[in-house]
């Protein structure tokens, strides 16, 4: 990447921070989105079990409020439902939390979401993450890993970012755009903000609300299920701005965008790919559609995109998304949904545990007060991802040894070196000194890091690596298959 993309980068966070948006400075409990109540309403034709069981076919809106409305109603420690707003035709954008702290962010904790049917007629995902919350749920008492899981981890799932285009598609339409767009006929993964290309549609209600719901909340990683492919595809999907004459050929070309954090990238997609039944093999959904090595593409190499959701959770949030293709057929028969969720199943939980992988802390000053919007920065990687207004940082790493920079207006700029290994997150606690009271030219002068090894569990053991002084790992990570 060139220093263009960071500069510009800063430009539009400094420029969005100016105009007053909340990026990454509040974690609202749920109950500050217009919420449901916690009643059910069931009626007396629901199903036993105040509709809080689960069967294999496609619900319609009304029916998929009602069971996250009976499944709050029954897991009421583990579970928050609400909205982030509402489509065109006024359809509720329901958010479901499971966690063992549903309601409130776990400082130092990671918030991680899936997001499903942004595409109306690509139905698979929508359903398979009813069945997630259904899994999530009945384990946490008899599984340790899912136990382990929602005890440190909020996991936000949006089963349709699309209700209006779903209430218009067909079952059994493999690959129409019947359905596809919102209710104004606007793509919404074509709906976001670009970093490469000026984006000119008009932003709608559901992109909006998406919008506001991730600057509200730091997200770590994130999955957008779709259908009619079966891939992980991670950014880039957009590629910088071709000469005028290029520019026609560019939405044919199949020229890998890659992003600073490409190493990453491609390591969740291969969790993900890994994980499920199927997807790692490559092969093409039918003849003449392209098969992807691993399961796994660069967005912009399979074909470029403007105003794709995962390109701007990255480069706004600093949240890790990939696009998660899940069937050859986009609305299939209900009957294949055991299928599909047996398929998904593992990867679905595998993905997200990642977000405990890599280095993660607390900036602080040196009266120990979180220090919010802090820039954070991997060397080597043009990139900056932000402190949380509990000072908190993620970031997903391989293992290695790396340094960071710390920056933040009004404090001396600090590094940090340290490292990752595979099984155990690094903490890191970086303190910043105020830049009061130093002479112009003598800030550059950088103090060692005082870095505090912070235990998240105690129920886990405290590991101390050895090549680094400067980085502590503690709290295992759960990757019990890698
Ligand atoms: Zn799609």
């Amino acid at each position: 990447m060139t220093t263009c993309l960071i500069t510009g980068l800063t430009r539009i966070l400094v420029l969005t921070y100016i105009l007053g948006a909340s990026l990454g400075q509040s974690f609202p409990d749920p109950s500050s989105y217009p919420a449901t109540e916690l009643s059910t309403n069931i009626g007396e034709a629901e199903p036993r079990d105040g509709g809080a069981d689960l069967e294999f076919r496609y619900h319609d809106h009304d029916q998929l409020t009602r069971y996250l409305r009976a499944i709050s109603a029954k897991y009421p420690a583990l579970t928050a439902l609400y909205s982030i707003g509402k489509s065109v035709q006024g359809r509720d954008l329901w958010v479901m939390v499971v966690s063992a702290s549903p309601y409130e962010h776990m400082i130092g904790k990671p918030d991680v979401k899936y997001v499903a049917n942004i595409h109306g007629n690509e139905a698979v995902g929508r359903e398979l993450l009813l069945h997630l919350i259904q899994h999530l749920v009945t384990s946490y008492d008899t599984d340790s890993y899912i136990k382990w899981l929602l005890d440190n981890t909020r996991i936000h799932l949006m089963p349709s970012m699309n209700p209006d285009g779903f209430s218009i598609s067909k079952e059994g339409q493999c690959d129409t755009i019947h359905g596809r767009h919102n209710a104004r006929r606007y793509d919404l993964n074509r709906n976001f903000p670009d970093y490469f290309k000026a984006n000119t549609k008009q932003p709608q209600p559901e992109t909006e609300a998406v919008k506001e719901w991730i600057s509200k909340i730091q997200f770590v990683v994130s999955g957008s299920l779709h259908g009619g492919a079966l891939v992980a595809s991670y950014p880039f999907d957009n590629t910088p701005s071709a000469s005028p004459l290029n520019a026609v050929f560019q939405s044919y070309a199949h020229t890998p965008s890659i992003a600073p954090d490409d190493d990453v990238f491609r390591h969740l997609s291969l969790v993900y790919s890994r994980n499920h039944a199927k997807m790692a093999r490559g092969v093409s959904c039918k003849s003449g559609s392209p098969r992807f090595e691993n399961g796994i593409t660069n967005g912009a190499a399979w074909y470029p995109l403007t105003g794709g959701m995962q390109d701007y959770n990255y480069l706004w949030h600093g949240c890790m998304e990939i696009t998660l293709e899940i069937s050859c057929c986009k609305y299939p028969p209900a009957h294949e949904l055991p299928k599909y969720w047996q398929d998904n199943k593992e990867s679905l939980i595998k993905f997200l545990a990642e977000a405990h992988r890599g280095a993660h802390g607390f900036v602080m000053d040196e009266n120990g007060n979180p220090v919010e919007r802090a820039a954070v920065r991997v060397r080597g990687r043009d990139v900056a991802y932000h402190t949380t207004k509990y000072g908190e940082f993620w970031r997903i790493l391989l293992p290695g040894n790396y340094r960071l920079e710390v920056s933040a207006d009004g404090y001396l700029p600090q590094e940090v070196e340290f490292i990752v290994v595979d099984r155990h997150p690094t903490l890191l606690n970086v303190t910043l000194h105020s830049a009061k009271g130093y002479v112009a030219g003598r800030t550059t002068t950088r103090k060692p890091s005082r870095v505090v090894p912070i235990n998240l569990d105690r129920a886990a053991p405290t590991v101390q690596t050895t090549a680094s002084a400067t980085s502590t790992t503690s709290g295992q990570i759960h990757f019990p298959q890698d």
